[in-house]
């Protein structure tokens, strides 16, 4: 007998509430929890995580099935990041083995090698230095761009690189062919080591607070609130807190909510930190992020930028954590496992006794009401750094006047004025396309989709009517296909009809829209921020990614072109999204030299919510709606969780959610609302049913669910339907 282990328990990528034992064969190495090893199951063979191992188990280990490989004898997984997503999967009622899928870069889920693998990028040639590209030009005008993008390059360029800049491949073999560049091997982690080449300004009495206040906890937990409107320099205080910790020896992480909409923020880390700094998203190649992964790991990396999922990347030295614009709901991951990174980042930092900060202008009322309990605590950027003004809002009543393409004559007046003055403005409609609706004027006919309770979208410049809800689409009617009426009349406002009439009212002056539409390409959303920045046109209009993260300092007049239809949302949640969406959006204006101006159109000007902000802003707003829900029992005060089922037939859902309800054990002071058909009944021509849980405390709620979920699995109807659970949903959809 040897007292090496003989069982190894392991979680498989599967939606199952369970683990599995297999034996260790006695000529296989060691494997350790937290490390990968190869099992049969079924008839497959998978990679699974070693969740424990043992010497011995109740059941007979001959009977068992024996593992195949041991890939890792040290694990991927570190014990610390281990036991955080155990945890999470017990919170999320999440399958362990996904929740461990969802983890790891994709080339580990499929069983490589746990090292840094190294991609090929491309340098010029000493002989490519010298050659005379204008002949080039003409002959080869792809090869002479390439050669240019090779040169102009501080370094060497990857396939992404060249991805970006159109057809490259033949370019590129020619120019390696005639020796003008050359390939060579790199670690593909795209670590920046930086050079500091900005100054830091001196921090103004606010911010100097705000970072001693993170400094001073350093050695524990503790999670900050670091409220400031845009412009009030709560970056400055993340560079120095930063800055703190890597003076420590220790690694600090970032989560923000969407890279693409942050290029500045990445741009000022990568220019202010001295340190090997990664960035972790989903824009990564497979062999660019297991890199990354690793990196944060052994300690390559110093500073590990990402979006949700890097909460999980593995850290060497970990010292803090920072979530950027807290509020932010792309911060919950809304299918499959659905986790809230800012939540598992604050369980994460009490785990690993550092400090957590969670900043925002707007935060969410989640995060308030903790700083109300005495669990966070709340540091304050009252003014704008540099002594920029904060700009006023102003409500426009548009009953009875007369509207064209949704602008009213007030609002053309004010844009007239300060496009004069040579200013920006920017212009918000949160909708894209042409027209949310069709419609035959002749018979009443509308376009739906056929596959979801939906409208479909009138989009112009292509032609096409689209579902945005399961992206079906087709061209566009020319005859109504019901009375054969070519009066077909597009209904209601989206981005491109008023940038069309924005075209129409003010020729000559540039208008840049920016919507999900316009920014599909890779790459687009920057290049269309930068070309705002550099003044290109002087009309913004877009959707709320316009909201989000870019400072605009020339931009002095921001009108929100449409309120009324945040105003009446069935979600409870609403109200927030509203109020957080007006007070981001009028936060991109202005500076110091101009102060903006905030213009808000709405049908409904003494609607409470809007009165509230413009009067109280988002601190009396948070107060009023934090009173709301604690009257009406809703989250923070209450805790929920939301069981979704669905399928081709209308039935099964809502006969699987029954089943389900009946399992239920009586618990005192549980609410259950439903079964009820979502509200949009079906998506992607699937009907979809839900059931809400509500319960006094958290703990509470915890107990049930652990009990209840696991078996729902097995009820006959289970099989009839996809079904998921959502605990502290953010979407009632
Ligand atoms: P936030 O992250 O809250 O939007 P930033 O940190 O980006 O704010 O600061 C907004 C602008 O003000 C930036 O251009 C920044 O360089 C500048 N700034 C921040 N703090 C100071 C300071 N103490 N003195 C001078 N300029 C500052
Ligand atoms: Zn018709
Ligand atoms: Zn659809």
């Amino acid at each position: 007998m040897s007292d090496r282990a003989a069982i190894v328990q392991v979680a498989v990528p599967f939606p199952l509430y369970k683990l599995f034992d297999y034996r260790l064969p006695s000529a296989a190495p060691s494997p350790c929890v937290g490390g990968r090893v190869v099992a049969p199951f079924g008839r497959r063979r998978v990679v699974g995580l070693v969740t424990a191992v043992a010497m011995q188990t109740p059941s007979e280990p001959a009977r068992l099935r024996a593992i195949e490989q041991v890939l890792d004898t040290r694990p991927v997984i570190p014990a610390e990041l281990m036991e955080l997503l155990l945890w999470a999967s017990r919170y999320y009622q999440h399958p362990i083995g996904e929740c461990l899928a969802a983890a790891l870069p994709s080339l580990l889920r499929r069983g490589r090698a746990a090292e840094p693998a190294h991609a090929r990028v491309w340098q010029i040639t000493s002989a490519g230095q010298t050659i005379a590209t204008r002949g080039l030009q003409q002959r080869a005008p792809r090869q002479a761009k390439l050669l240019a993008m090779l040169q102009q390059s501080t370094r060497p360029i990857s396939r992404a690189d060249l991805a970006a800049s159109g057809a490259w491949r033949t370019a590129l073999a020619r120019l390696v062919a005639q020796g003008w560049a050359e390939a060579l091997q790199m670690p593909a982690h795209g670590l920046r080591q930086n050079h500091v080449r900005a100054a830091a300004p001196v921090l103004n009495p606010e911010q100097s607070k705000a970072v001693a206040a993170i400094t001073k906890a350093l050695n524990g937990f503790q999670a900050l609130l670091l409220e400031g409107v845009t412009g009030s320099g709560k970056t400055e205080v993340y560079l120095a807190a930063i800055e703190a910790v890597l003076s420590a020896g220790r690694q600090a992480l970032v989560l923000v909510p969407e890279i693409g909409l942050t290029p500045q923020l990445v741009a000022r880390f990568a220019s202010r930190l001295d340190a090997p700094l990664i960035l972790l998203h989903s824009g990564l190649s497979d062999t660019e992020r297991l890199d990354a992964w690793l990196a944060a790991g052994n300690d390559a990396a110093a500073v590990i930028i990402g979006t949700r999922s890097a909460v999980f990347a593995p850290l060497a030295r970990p010292g803090l954590i920072i979530v950027d614009e807290e509020h932010d709901t792309s911060l919950k991951q809304q299918d499959g496992f659905r986790y809230s990174a800012r939540d598992l980042a604050v369980v994460r930092a009490r785990r690993l006794a550092i400090p957590i900060v969670l900043g925002s202008a707007t935060a969410s009322l989640e995060t308030l009401y903790n700083v109300r309990r005495g669990r966070y605590r709340q540091l304050r950027l009252p003014q704008r750094a540099g002594g920029a003004a904060a700009p006023g809002f102003r409500i426009l009543d548009v009953r009875g006047k007369p509207l064209r393409e949704g602008l009213s004559q007030p609002l053309q007046q004010r844009l007239r004025a300060h496009l004069d003055s040579g200013r920006q403005t920017l212009l918000l409609l949160n909708r894209r396309g042409f027209a949310p609706t069709l419609l035959c004027h002749e018979c009443g006919w509308i376009a739906l989709c056929q596959r979801c309770d939906a409208r479909l979208t009138y989009h112009h410049p292509s032609q096409r009517i689209r579902c945005h809800h399961c992206g079906y689409e087709r061209p566009v009617n020319t005859h109504c296909p019901r009375c054969a009426s070519p009066d077909l009349r597009p209904l209601g406002l989206g981005t491109q009809r008023v940038e069309a009439a924005l075209r129409l009212a003010f020729p000559g002056i540039g208008v840049l829209r920016i919507d999900r539409d316009s920014t599909r390409a890779k790459g687009a959303f920057e290049a269309r921020m930068e070309a705002a920045r550099r003044g290109e046109a002087q009309i913004l209009l877009g959707t709320q990614m316009l909201a989000k993260g870019h400072h605009l300092p020339e931009v002095t007049l921001v009108a929100v072109i449409d309120a009324d239809q945040g105003l009446f949302g069935m979600d409870f949640r609403a109200p927030e999204r509203l109020a957080q969406l007006l007070v981001q959006v009028a936060g991109r204006a202005g500076r110091a030299a101009h102060p903006g101006e905030v213009i808000i159109q709405t049908h409904y000007p003494e609607h409470p919510l809007l009165q509230i902000l413009i009067h109280g802003g988002y601190e009396r707003f948070a107060e009023d709606a934090l009173r709301e829900r604690e009257a009406a029992k809703l989250p923070p005060f209450s805790a929920m969780a939301l069981v979704r089922a669905e399928a081709q037939e209308r039935e099964p859902p809502r006969a699987f959610l029954d089943q389900a309800k009946a399992k239920i054990p009586p618990t005192r002071g549980l609410t259950i609302l439903g079964p009820v058909p979502a509200p949009m009944e079906r998506r992607a021509g699937r009907y979809r049913a839900q059931l809400l849980l509500q319960a006094p405390q958290r703990d509470m709620l915890q107990a049930l669910l652990s009990g209840w979920v696991p078996r729902l699995a097995e009820l006959k109807q289970a099989r009839r339907v996809r079904w998921s659970v959502d605990v502290d949903p953010l979407e009632m959809l």
